[in-house]
C-alpha cells in the first residue's frame, strides 16, 4: 500500500511530527529501529522504581513543550524542580552553581564569587565594561568577556553536562539561539544579554518534569497517534526510501543523510554517552547535600563522572514515591571523544564523593547501566554547516522533510517546535 506519510525514528522528533500528520487525517507509519519509542526519552525500573532512562525535563523555553503536555492531557502531571540550586565539584572543594544563568554563563559574576574565587569574579565583572567584542563559538565568547575561571567553573562544566561537548567546540548561535541578538543589544555584555534573554522567557523555573517521569510524553503521544489512526512498527531500520511507498516522508533521524543520498559531510555523532542511576537506602542523603546535583569541572580529577542529579532531592514525586530515606542519583558519563565504561562500583565511588556522604555497597537497593551513543549530536560549527547544507538540500524536495535534535538542537524543548514544523512542512 501507499502510505499518505511514513515517518523515520520513533524518537520524540519523529512522534511528534507523524502525530501532527495523523490529526490531519493521513495515514501515518512510524518506523522505529529499536524494540522501544521515544529514543533519548525512555523509561526503566530500577529497584521497583520506574524511571527515567534518559531526558528527564524540558526547557520551558518557548512553552512549546507544555502547550503539547497540555494536548495530550498531561498538564496536571507538570512539576517544577525543587529550587536547591546545583553545584560545580572543583578540586578545592565545591561551589554553588548561579542559579540565575545560562549554560553556567552568571548574570551577575559576583553573585558566583565563592566558586569563581575573588580573582575570576573581579575578571569575570569586567564584562560589563569591555568594548562589545564577537565570538562564533561559546568558549571563545566566555573567555573574551568574562576570562578563564568562568569558562572552566562554570560554563564548560554546565555544557559537558548538557551538550557532552566543549565549550571552545560549540557555535554559539546553535547553542544558546538569541544570544548573539541580545549581546548586540546589550553593546557587548554577557551578563547582561543573559540576564535580558532570562527575561523574556517564561517566569520561574527553566526547566520542568512531569509527574511519574518525562517518559509518560512518549506513552501518551504513542496512544495519540494511534487513536488517530497512525501505525507504529519497531525493530525496522530504514535503510531506503525504496523500503516502502509513501506520498511523504518526514526523517527523524541523521540517517537521513544517507537515505537521501546527501554530500553535505556528515553530522556530528556526539559523544558516548554512560548514565548509571543507582538507588541507595541513604538516609544522610535526605538533606540534599548539593542541591538537585553536581557538575564536575574537568580540573577535578578525583571522579570520572561528568555530572550527577540527585534525583529525589529535585523532584518531590520521586522522593514520595522511593519512600523515607531512599534516593534516586543519576550519574552521567563521557565527554567528547572520552570513551568510559562505569559500573555501580564506580558510581557509588563517584557518588560519595560529588555528594559527601560515604556511601557503601550494602546500601545500593538496585542500578542500571544504560549508554547511549549518537543520542546527544555536538552542536560544532562544522555541524551547523552540515545541518544547514541538510536544509538547503532537503527544502525544495517536495514531500520530504527532516527533524530531530541533530538539526533542530539538543532537549526536548528544541526538537518539539522543529519537528511540528517539519510535519506542517510536507501537508
Ligand atoms: C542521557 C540523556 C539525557 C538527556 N536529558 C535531557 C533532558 O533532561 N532534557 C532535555 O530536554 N533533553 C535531554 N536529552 C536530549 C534529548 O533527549 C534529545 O535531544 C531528544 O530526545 C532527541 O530526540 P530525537 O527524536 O531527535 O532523537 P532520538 O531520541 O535519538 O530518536 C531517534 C530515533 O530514530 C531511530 N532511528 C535512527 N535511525 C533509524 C533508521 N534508519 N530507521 C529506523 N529508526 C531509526 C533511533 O533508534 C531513535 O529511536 C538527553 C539525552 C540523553 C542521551
Amino acid at each position: 500500500m501507499t502510505w499518505d506519510a511514513v515517518v523515520v525514528g520513533g524518537g520524540i522528533a519523529g512522534l511528534v511530527a507523524a502525530r501532527e500528520l495523523a490529526h490531519e487525517g493521513l495515514r501515518t507509519l512510524v518506523l522505529e529501529e529499536r524494540d522501544t519509542l521515544g529514543g533519548a526519552v525512555t523509561g526503566h525500573t530500577v529497584a521497583g522504581l520506574r524511571l527515567d532512562a534518559g531526558a528527564e525535563s524540558y526547557a520551558t523555553r518557548g512553552g512549546t513543550v507544555a502547550v503539547l503536555l497540555g494536548e495530550l492531557g498531561l498538564a496536571d502531571r507538570i512539576r517544577v524542580p525543587e529550587p536547591h540550586g546545583a553545584w560545580v565539584h572543583l578540586p578545592h572543594g565545591d561551589g554553588p552553581l548561579p542559579r540565575t544563568g545560562l549554560l553556567g554563563i552568571p548574570t551577575d559574576p559576583w553573585a558566583a564569587r565563592r566558586t569563581l574565587g575573588l580573582v575570576g569574579a573581579a575578571r569575570a565583572s569586567l564584562d560589563a565594561v569591555l568594548p562589545a567584542t564577537g565570538a562564533t563559538l561559546l568558549g571563545e565568547l566566555v573567555r573574551r568577556r568574562m576570562g578563564a575561571r568562568a569558562l572552566d567553573r562554570l560554563v564548560r562544566p554546565v555544557v559537558g553536562g548538557v551538550h557532552a561537548a566543549d565549550p571552545d567546540d560549540l557555535a554559539v548561535d546553535a547553542v544558546a539561539p538569541g544570544l548573539s541578538d541580545a549581546l548586540r543589544r546589550e553593546r557587548g555584555s554577557l551578563s547582561r544579554a543573559v540576564r535580558s534573554l532570562r527575561a523574556s522567557g517564561p517566569a520561574g523555573s527553566a526547566v520542568q518534569g512531569l509527574a511519574g517521569g518525562l517518559h509518560l510524553l512518549v506513552d501518551a503521544l504513542v496512544a495519540d497517534l494511534e487513536a488517530h489512526g497512525g501505525t507504529v512498527r519497531t525493530g525496522v531500520t530504514v535503510t531506503s526510501l525504496d523500503d516502502e511507498r509513501a506520498d511523504r516522508w518526514v526523517l527523524a533521524t541523521p540517517s537521513a543523510v544517507d537515505l537521501l543520498g546527501l554530500e553535505v559531510g556528515r553530522p556530528d555523532p556526539g559523544a558516548q554517552v554512560t548514565l548509571v542511576t543507582l538507588v541507595l537506602d541513604a538516609p544522610a542523603l535526605d538533606a540534599a547535600p548539593r542541591g538537585t546535583g553536581v557538575l564536575v569541572a574537568r580540573e577535578a580529577t578525583d571522579v570520572t563522572a561528568k555530572a550527577l542529579t540527585h534525583a529525589t532531592a529535585k523532584w518531590v514525586w520521586l522522593a514520595q514515591t522511593a519512600g523515607p530515606g531512599r534516593h534516586v542519583v543519576r550519574l552521567s558519563y563521557g565527554r567528547a571523544g572520552e570513551d568510559v565504561r562505569p559500573d555501580a562500583d564506580v558510581a557509588l565511588r563517584d557518588a560519595s564523593v560529588l555528594l559527601g556522604v560515604p556511601l557503601s555497597a550494602d546500601q545500593l537497593q538496585g542500578h542500571a547501566v544504560v549508554r547511549w551513543t549518537q543520542a546527544l549530536p555536538r552542536p560544532s560549527a562544522d555541524h551547523a554547516r552540515v545541518v544547514a547544507g541538510v536544509r538547503a538540500a532537503v527544502e525544495p524536495l517536495p514531500g520530504v522533510a527532516v527533524c530531530g535534535a541533530w538539526v533542530a538542537g539538543n532537549g526536548v524543548a528544541s526538537v518539539v517546535p522543529d519537528a511540528r514544523a517539519a510535519a506542517r512542512s510536507v501537508l
